[in-house]
């Protein structure tokens, strides 16, 4: 694979850690900065919406156990400029926790997004243009667009997290990724205080990827993004074309025909009548697909995709697929080919199969769960078998999709 290899033993890895807050150390408000400028916080001026000893367990969708020194829930970005300038202590971002992998007491400050707003700011001939907090949930600003009569975002439907967090892994799903709707978005910086904006280019948005993870920031929270403006184009096409999402319209007999696929389709009146699905219908089309598949976190606690699915070389894709008819292969524009982690997973004889008191989920192989009451550890020993049998079995590296802390 021409990703580099990730070992067993990056797993769970942590990143160095400032000291932890003296139990009595005096706490007060931290007077608001004069002039612009902004005072560097010291562990005696923390602001008093910042909490200590928080219990995390509920706050992310694994509800794996661990607590933070320090914790604030976000609801203005004028508070991370009161905590811009502390460098020394360690900061992490969370959002809707459905990404990350609790592996004991985090002894940093944790940030939580909690900036909410969704507007309709504007149009031209070609897009809407809708802005969100980064603290609102994903999946109900998809839902709040289409009610709106912006769609565009019909496939990304119920993917779990935050607005804040979509740009940053690029979510994707069923043949459509959040790159290809964003405008921009605002981000503090934390080093400076600084307000910045990244219009697409800055963002440099690859699959599952972008200038967040390429510099580290969704790990040191150096950079919070506060808002995000997504370009709905007023030129709608569904995009029902996609795998089990086209099996699922079928099935509803929502999907229109491909002119090409159907001779003489304008001597048809059926298909010509045939209008083809709405928004709504390809969104909830999409919600059927993932209900059928996913747990719930509230049923069964879980981060989604636990791998991410691996690009191989076409020669290496070959050689597999020789060895193993069936596996699924997507050929890539740069030349390398998209494997499917969860067929991988599958395969290694991982579906349905525990570990203490995780598994890999029955109808859905690549759905790490919490099976109930278990730790970051037992999640990290899971992972790491589960690769292990993968690369035995077919000499591909499967990576984590979820942030470890
Ligand atoms: P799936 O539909 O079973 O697909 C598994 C793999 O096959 C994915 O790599 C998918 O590519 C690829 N694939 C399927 N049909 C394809 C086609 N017609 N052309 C090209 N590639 C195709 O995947 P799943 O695990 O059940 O997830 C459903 C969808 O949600 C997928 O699109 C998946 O990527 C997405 N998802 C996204 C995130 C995220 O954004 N973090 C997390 C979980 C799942 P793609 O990955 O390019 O779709």
């Amino acid at each position: 694979s021409a990703r580099s290899p990730v070992t067993s033993s990056m797993i769970g890895q942590r990143a160095p850690v400032s000291a932890p807050p003296k139990p009595n150390a005096g706490w007060r408000p931290c007077s608001r900065a004069k002039n612009g400028r902004r005072h560097a916080v010291s562990e005696r001026q923390l602001p008093d919406f910042v909490e200590r000893d928080v219990d995390l367990t509920t706050r992310t969708t694994l509800a794996l156990p661990g607590r933070a020194a320090l914790y604030a829930e976000i609801r203005d970005a004028r508070q991370l400029a009161m905590l811009a300038g502390d460098n020394a202590r360690r900061r992490f971002v969370l959002g809707a926790g459905s990404n990350l992998v609790l592996t004991g007491d985090f002894d940093g400050l944790l940030l939580r997004m909690a900036i909410r707003g969704r507007e309709l700011v504007g149009d031209d001939e070609n897009a809407w243009y809708v802005r969100a907090g980064a603290g609102e949930n994903w999946h109900q600003l998809v839902l709040w667009t289409l009610a709106q009569g912006c769609p565009g975002l019909e496939n990304l439907a119920l993917i779990p997290g935050t607005v804040g967090a979509a740009p940053i892994q690029n979510i994707g799903a069923y043949g459509l990724e959040v790159a290809e709707r964003f405008q921009s978005l605002e981000a503090v910086d934390l080093a400076t205080g600084q307000t910045l904006r990244l219009d697409h280019a800055a963002c440099r948005f690859a699959y599952r990827d972008s200038v967040f993870k390429q510099e580290g920031w969704h790990l040191n929270g150096q950079r919070v993004i506060t808002r995000v403006t997504f370009r709905l184009p007023k030129a709608w096409q569904p995009l029902t074309g996609y795998g089990e999402l086209a099996a699922e319209a079928d099935r509803q007999q929502i999907r229109q025909p491909h002119p090409q696929a159907v001779p003489n389709a304008h001597f048809r009146p059926n298909l010509r009548s045939n209008p083809g699905p709405t928004p709504r219908q390809v969104a909830d089309a999409v919600i059927a697909v993932r209900r059928r598949k996913l747990p719930d976190p509230a049923a069964l606690p879980n981060a989604g995709s636990f791998f991410h699915n691996p690009q191989v070389s076409a020669a290496l894709a070959e050689r597999l697929a020789s060895a193993h008819p069936g596996l699924p292969r997507y050929p890539q524009a740069d030349g390398r080919v998209k494997l499917a982690a969860g067929w991988l997973v599958e395969h290694s004889g991982w579906k349905g199969r525990d570990l203490g008191r995780v598994g890999m989920y029955e109808k859905q192989a690549l759905v790490l769960v919490n099976r109930g009451g278990a730790s970051g550890a037992e999640v990290g020993a899971l992972a790491r078998a589960v690769q292990t049998d993968v690369r035995e079995r077919f000499g591909v590296e499967l990576t984590p999709e979820p942030v470890f802390l």
